[in-house]
């Protein structure tokens, strides 16, 4: 990591320890913070995602099977991995669409993600892109931004003149980091598959989130829009954490293309499988046999 990116990564640390913790999620400390005294717990640590032994079964079939995993304030972490391995179950988890049988889920050290419903996940700040892109079509670019940046509590809570003004640079802040500032009066429906995909992204980002879930979001894009989507992720770590599930290899080189240390998770059968360097996880045999061979 850069020292900006570590700086970033701090920023994004210090919001999550303001974050309101929400009336249902129980505080309870998780089982890697340090218990400073009771109710407080040492989140120096730096991770921002934690599940543990996570188990969902589906009439018996465990789609995911004593899955862990830590992701770091800051970090981009790719997961790879077969179809049927857990990974869309896994953000069905850590967004309280699916309740896990066994195991614990925290945002940050604080924030029981079990306890919290679906509509409560999206306010303390992770925001989750599906396979599908799912924009208003006949609203235009910059009218879905709009509403995105209306759904943020925060932002309807102060209507005032100045904010008014520092919502339109937001807007247009986010027009340009998804590449869509020329496509801005144009309706949603008319862009390209790869363009709605930005526009997703770009709703999400409106809601400044500390957290990204995004599920295959260069399926059906062309190469040139992947390359663009990669630019776009590293350009939102560190100040945002972001797990990305993708098949797309060439997208995995280029968002780990900075960091030859980068991790690199591998999920198969519900669990960890690998996680490592890229090159690490290219390597071993376990990985290829399962997956990248084939
Ligand atoms: P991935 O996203 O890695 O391709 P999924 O998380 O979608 O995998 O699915 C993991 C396994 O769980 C698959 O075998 C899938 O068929 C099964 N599964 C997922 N959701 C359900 C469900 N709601 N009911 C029954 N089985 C499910
Ligand atoms: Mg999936």
């Amino acid at each position: 990591m850069t020292p900006q990116l570590m700086e970033a990564g701090r920023l994004a640390r210090e919001r999550l320890d303001r974050l309101p913790v929400p009336a249902r999620s129980g505080g309870r400390a998780a089982s890697y913070g340090r218990v400073v005294h009771e109710g407080v717990v040492d989140v120096s640590h730096g991770a921002i995602l934690y599940l543990e032994d996570i188990t969902v079964s589906f009439d018996g079939f465990k789609a995911l099977n004593g899955l862990d995993l830590s992701i770091s304030a800051g970090e981009l972490r790719c997961i790879i991995g077969p179809n049927g391995a857990g990974k869309t179950t896994m953000m069905d988890v850590i967004t309280g669409k699916t309740r896990p049988d066994a195991g614990s889920a925290f945002f940050g050290s604080t924030i029981d993600l079990l306890r919290l419903r679906e509509s409560q996940v999206a306010g303390i700040g992770i925001g989750r892109k599906f396979q599908k892109p799912s924009v208003f079509e006949q609203l235009t670019v910059f009218e879905n931004l709009e509403l995105a940046l209306k759904a943020d509590r925060r932002a309807r809570a102060a209507v005032t003149h100045k904010l008014a003004g520092e919502q339109l640079d937001r807007i247009g802040a986010v027009l340009q980091q998804i590449h869509l500032k020329a496509e801005a009066g144009r309706t949603a429906g008319a862009l390209s598959h790869g363009q709605k995909q930005w526009l997703e992204i770009g709703m999400l980002l409106m809601q400044d989130p500390l957290l990204l879930l995004l599920d295959e979001p260069v399926a059906g894009m062309t190469d040139e829009e992947t390359e663009r989507t990669a630019e776009l992720f590293l350009t939102l770590q560190g100040a945002h954490s972001l797990v990305v599930v993708e098949h797309d290899m060439k997208f995995i080189g280029a968002l780990t293309a900075d960091d030859p240390k980068k991790k690199v998770t591998v999920l198969h059968e519900g669990s960890v499988l690998a996680e490592g360097s890229l090159a690490d996880v290219q390597a071993n045999d376990k990985v290829v046999e399962v997956y990248l061979g084939r």
